[in-house]
């Protein structure tokens, strides 16, 4: 070995691998900001494994992971490595990769030193009993984004990752291009081609969110590799002609439309009707971009919440909407009517599996898949890009930053199959929307059952209730309800049958929904049964208060009835919570 450490920049000798190596570290004392949670370090070259490789990394790919595992939230990425055994005190980040392999294990048969490569960030494990019996390795327990769920990612002269994550790199392109598309590609690919007669194909529509972004920017030209149409989302038409050049058929600026969101409550007629009216004219311009009255057999989807109640109307019936993320939000409204009614399917999908990326890097390879790389960084930069990111100042499309390679435009050796358009983004783009979480959720499991800390002062429901039912009958009118709620200045009415039981509850809400898209006289003429929402929710009045509360969110209530020996007694609600914190 005739050196310790190389220069960034200066190339070992191939197949030799020094004993360390530069990189960009996070820590966890110094978690916050990228530009003070990544700092500049010497660390031990990581050595591997029989089924894995080295990779000395020409440039890399940014993306959120390492913006989110640099803050140190939702999850403490060290801790966790730390936690299932791992040693190291930091956390080499960086999920995407293009390099020269350095060193092979002894099992691995798919490339070998001196190959150039890019690298997709799926890794799993290859002694797990579903992936032996032939399983998808997207589904095995022991599944890990590479460069956020584990260490020594590309973020550094030598990266170690699995033989399996490692593909030809398009020789056409040069080492920036090549490290900024795999993640997203390959995305991409399993959300349009991963679920069998749903896939996308030929003569197929696809409705395309966020089609100047990195997923969407690689979906448009997926779709366009198998003939079928896109329609590109964007927000701005100053990215119609980027998305165009990319293969949409044509784009739709969502600042067009103003019925984003979470779903109005079925029974609100006025409100449902607004809906309603704002997602057809919706509908008629995804007609008209495509000059026929046709329904997107696909939708893209990654927004989430403020967009899934639209793909899932717009999608055409026996379609798919096909989601990895929930940019603006979990909590996507579904009106199951158009769920089942017109059996269209709702598909969760998450990165892509080993042949997936390889038959996404096969349109790379053959020249019709462009990277789409809108910033490319030096090494030095690095933080910046990542602050740029977190500061949501970053261009659309995807960028990367040199780590071994000595400049920008080297490493292209070939031309491509086909002549690639290169469309660039406006200038000044930059992204208008708060940029997402990581593309791995933490989520809670079966199995983990580790209790949260959680501070509870012990209140219990009696401590805050009110005592008394104040109640009407199934056939009493809204008219008569409402007289009740004005007159004894309360928010909600019990229902009970005439054996004294509590059936229901007429709440304000439900006395507005049942105003709403009526007359007065309409209105005032229905009965309780009708507009009470059934099933009256009760909790006991020695229910821990925080239980409750949860009880009443969880429904979507403001209060609950409460019992003692299973008989009404009193009622609770989110007004007696609010005060009790102003008296704390
Ligand atoms: P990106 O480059 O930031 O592009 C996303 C685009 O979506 C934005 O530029 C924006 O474009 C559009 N958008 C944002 N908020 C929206 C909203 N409320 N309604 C409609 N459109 C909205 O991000 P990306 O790389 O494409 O990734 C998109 C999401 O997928 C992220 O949450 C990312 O973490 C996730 N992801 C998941 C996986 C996985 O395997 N599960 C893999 C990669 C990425 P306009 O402003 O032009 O509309």
């Amino acid at each position: 070995m005739s050196k310790q450490l190389y220069a960034l920049g200066e190339l070992p000798p191939l197949g030799e691998v020094p004993e360390k190596m530069n990189a960009w570290l996070i820590r966890p004392e110094r978690f916050g900001k990228p530009t003070e949670a990544f700092q500049k370090e010497v660390v031990n070259t990581p050595s591997i494994a029989d089924d894995e490789v080295l990779v000395y990394v020409m440039a890399a790919g940014i993306n959120y992971n390492n913006v989110w595992a640099g803050l140190g939230i939702p999850v403490n990425v060290i801790a966790a490595r730390n936690k299932a055994g791992e040693p190291e005190d930091f956390h080499i980040g960086g999920s995407d990769a293009s390099g020269i392999v350095y060193a092979v294990g002894k099992d691995v048969t798919n490339v070998k030193v001196g190959d150039e490569v890019v690298v997709h960030c799926g890794t799993y494990s290859r002694n797990c009993e579903w992936v032996k019996k032939g399983g998808d390795p997207m589904y095995s327990p022991t599944y890990k984004i590479w460069g956020y769920e584990t260490n020594f990612g590309s973020f550094a002269q030598f990266t170690r990752v699995q033989g399996q994550q490692c593909m030809p790199k398009p020789k056409h392109m040069n080492w920036e291009e090549a490290a900024a598309y795999t993640l997203v590609a390959a995305t991409a690919w399993r959300m349009l081609h991963g679920w069998g007669a749903s896939s996308i194909k030929k003569g197929d529509v696809a409705l395309i969110w966020g089609g100047a972004g990195g997923l969407g920017s690689m979906a448009i030209q997926i779709a366009k590799a198998v003939d079928a149409t896109s329609v590109a989302m964007v927000s701005g038409e100053d990215k119609f002609d980027y998305c165009m050049k990319l293969g949409a058929k044509g784009c739709i600026n969502r600042n067009d439309f103003d019925h984003w969101g979470m779903l109005p409550h079925w029974k609100d007629n006025a409100g449902y009707a607004k809906w309603l009216k704002g997602v057809r004219s919706f509908g008629a311009k995804i007609w008209e971009v495509l000059g026929e009255k046709r329904a997107p057999n696909i939708v893209f989807e990654h927004p989430g919440e403020s967009t899934i109640p639209t793909s899932i109307f717009v999608c055409e019936t026996g379609g798919m909407v096909v989601v990895c993320a929930g940019t603006s939000g979990y909590n996507a409204t579904v009106d199951l009517r158009y769920l089942w009614m017109r059996q269209k399917r709702l598909q969760g999908s998450h990165f892509a599996n080993t042949v997936q990326c390889n038959e996404m890097n096969e349109l790379a390879l053959r020249g019709q898949l462009d990277p789409c790389l809108s910033r490319a960084f030096t090494y030095e930069e690095l933080p910046l890009a990542h602050q740029l990111m977190h500061d949501n100042k970053h261009p659309h499309g995807n960028m990367s930053v040199l780590i071994g390679a000595t400049g920008f435009g080297l490493g292209a050796s070939g031309k491509p199959a086909v002549t690639m358009v290169h469309p660039t983004l406006p200038k000044g783009d930059v992204h208008t929307t708060p940029h997402p979480y990581p593309m791995s959720e933490p989520l809670p499991s079966i199995e983990e059952a580790q209790a949260l800390t959680i501070a509870d002062d012990g209140s219990k429901v009696r401590d805050l209730m009110h005592m008394g039912i104040i109640s009407c009958t199934p056939d009493d009118t809204i008219g008569t309800v409402a007289k009740i709620m004005v007159e004894k200045e309360i928010h909600a009415v019990v229902v009970m049958d005439g054996q004294g039981k509590a059936i229901g509850v007429v709440s304000q809400t439900d006395m507005v929904l049942a105003r709403q898209g009526r007359t007065p006289d309409q209105a005032r003429a229905m009965l309780a049964s009708q507009v009470m929402t059934p099933g009256c929710a009760t909790c006991d009045a020695d229910m821990l208060l925080s239980d409750a509360v949860s009880l009443m969110t969880g429904r979507r209530m403001h209060r609950l009835v409460v019992t003692e020996k299973e008989q009404p007694v009193g009622v609770i609600s989110m007004t007696d919570v609010v005060r009790k914190i102003i008296g704390e």
